[in-house]
């Protein structure tokens, strides 16, 4: 009696999922409850270019809290990244 759900929608505008690791190496299912966020720097202003272009060149990581309905907790840490390809592309000038 195999249940067949094949809902597959496309979630190409949704935010990044994020999923509880330890849950999902147990197989087990569980919401992911945001605990808390704290940027590690002030906030850097957005800056344009020469060509006018708008660049964010934010160094802050923003450290984000987890915790799932099983008990687990954890955070990851982002660095925000510009269209430029900073912070891996430092800019060339030569
Ligand atoms: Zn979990
Ligand atoms: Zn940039």
């Amino acid at each position: 009696m195999a249940v067949g759900s094949g809902t597959q929608a496309a979630e190409s505008e949704r935010p990044k999922a994020v999923i509880c690791k330890e849950c999902q190496k147990a197989g087990l299912q569980s919401r992911v409850f945001v605990v808390g966020s704290s940027m590690t720097l002030a906030y850097t202003a957005p800056f344009y270019d020469e060509k006018g272009n708008r660049h964010v060149h934010d160094p802050n990581a923003t450290a984000t809290s987890y915790r799932c309905d099983n008990g687990h907790e954890w955070s990851e840490s982002s660095r925000s990244s510009c269209w430029c390809g900073w912070p891996e592309k430092k800019e060339s000038k030569s």
